[in-house]
């Protein structure tokens, strides 16, 4: 145990990690900068008058081999839309992910649809066609699929599912950019795919997102005006076709956009890459990575990996402080130590003033008990995974030093 920086010992990792915080990890320069001052000098800094909205939009549809890209101006922003494109009625059902961001369940609660939280796969922590199966209703409309840290969700089960029972399913694939199932890009493969780009994700515009789509007016609604106040502006003129707010990504966003789009291969491979060399030297470590499924490309929007806590003479959360001594970023559980229903929000129901909707709206009947007992799977996951932050700027050396400080510390607590 004196060995270990908490204790005095040296660091495994001397030097900090490239980092998503700034530019150590962030690969953001002269490509992004040259985009940006175009922008600013055409004077256009919206996409009313400006081009780079509508290329990003083009060369993010053209990436992934969609019909169509909108841009929006986040991530939640895009699975609002996405909700808005839905149109659910007032108390209808969206079955989504406890482990995952509340950017998934805020446009839920937004347009008065209850969020139902269905378990996951206690090995890739996953939603899973057997667990959403379990909580389906007649009110049921729609499955938000999270592929959480990147690692494409069992798809196929979950689209027979859907069809079977005539269900929307729109892929939250804000930690999956570039991911593959059987060869297919995640967001491409439900109705509608909805990305960000967050300053921690896979490319950044600071803040911003996208809805992919190769269908369009299932509903009786073009998605883009779900962002756009409900405007049909192509028809010219001013028109409100339904309850939509203003979700419009700026030319500035979308200038970094382009520039990052570029890079997003490179990006994601060198994750992939720093993931798979701290993977092959923890063999032997009482440690399990969260698994990708075979045939899936996982693009590690974190390095995760599960304790066991039955095998450690002491907590996760010492266990993670170690870790932490060591120079590795990192916390327990995603989205935290307790999955997303466990937060006030949701669990006191603090939402549209004091009345508790959705979840009190009349014709509500499923009485929802947002304790620990609601989806066990998901309470152990979050419980005993340790997240770190990755980035595309990790080197081979760093993935060594990643996997002696993670070697060190398992070893020292093991039971
Ligand atoms: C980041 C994230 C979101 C929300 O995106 P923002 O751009 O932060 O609004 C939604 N879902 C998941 C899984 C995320 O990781």
């Amino acid at each position: 145990m004196n060995h270990l920086a908490i204790n005095g010992g040296p660091k495994a990792i001397p030097e900090p990690l490239p980092s998503f915080r700034d530019h150590s990890g962030r690969s953001l320069g002269d490509e992004e900068i040259a985009e940006l001052v175009e922008t600013i000098r055409s004077g256009a800094l919206s996409f009313l008058t400006g081009k780079k909205t509508a290329a990003f939009e083009r060369g993010f549809a053209d990436l992934l081999g969609v019909r169509e890209a909108v841009a929006v101006a986040n991530g939640t922003a895009a699975l609002h839309a996405a909700l808005i494109y839905l149109n659910p009625e007032p108390g209808d059902e969206v079955i989504l992910s406890p482990v995952t961001d509340i950017g998934t369940a805020i446009p839920v609660m937004a347009q008065l649809a209850v969020p139902v939280f269905a378990d996951v796969d206690p090995r890739t922590q996953n939603i899973t066609a057997e667990t959403i199966e379990a909580c389906l209703s007649p009110r049921t409309r729609a499955i938000i699929v999270t592929h959480v840290f990147g690692a494409p969700a069992d798809m196929d089960p979950i689209l027979a599912l859907a069809a079977r029972r005539g269900l929307f399913v729109i892929e939250d694939c804000a930690q999956a950019h570039l991911a593959t199932y059987k060869g297919r890009p995640c967001g491409t493969m439900g109705n509608l795919g909805c990305f960000s780009f967050q300053q921690s994700k896979h490319m950044t515009t600071g803040d911003g997102g996208m809805v992919v789509s190769n269908e369009d007016m299932r509903f009786g609604r073009a998605l883009r005006l779900c962002g756009d106040k409900g405007w049909p502006r192509a028809k010219g003129g001013r028109d409100h076709l339904f309850l939509a707010p203003n979700y419009h990504m700026t030319e500035l966003q979308a200038a970094v956009g382009l520039a990052q789009l570029r890079k997003l291969p490179g990006m994601v491979q060198a994750r992939i890459d720093a993931a798979d060399h701290v993977t092959s030297r923890l063999e032997g470590v009482d440690v399990e990575p969260v698994p990708i499924l075979p045939d899936a490309r996982g693009v590690f929007f974190y390095y995760s990996f599960r304790l066991a806590p039955s095998r450690l003479r002491a907590p996760v959360k010492d266990v993670m402080r170690a870790l932490a001594a060591e120079g590795i970023d990192g916390f327990i559980g995603y989205p935290g130590p307790i999955p997303l229903y466990r937060y006030p929000v949701i669990r006191e129901r603090l939402t549209f003033g004091s009345s508790g909707w959705p979840f009190t709206l009349p014709g509500v009947t499923r009485n929802w008990d947002h304790s620990d007992t609601l989806c066990p799977q998901a309470e152990k996951a979050c419980a005993e995974t340790i997240c770190m932050w990755w980035s595309e700027a990790l080197t081979e050396a760093h993935a060594e030093r990643i996997a002696s400080a993670i070697r060190k510390v398992v070893s020292a607590y093991a039971a």
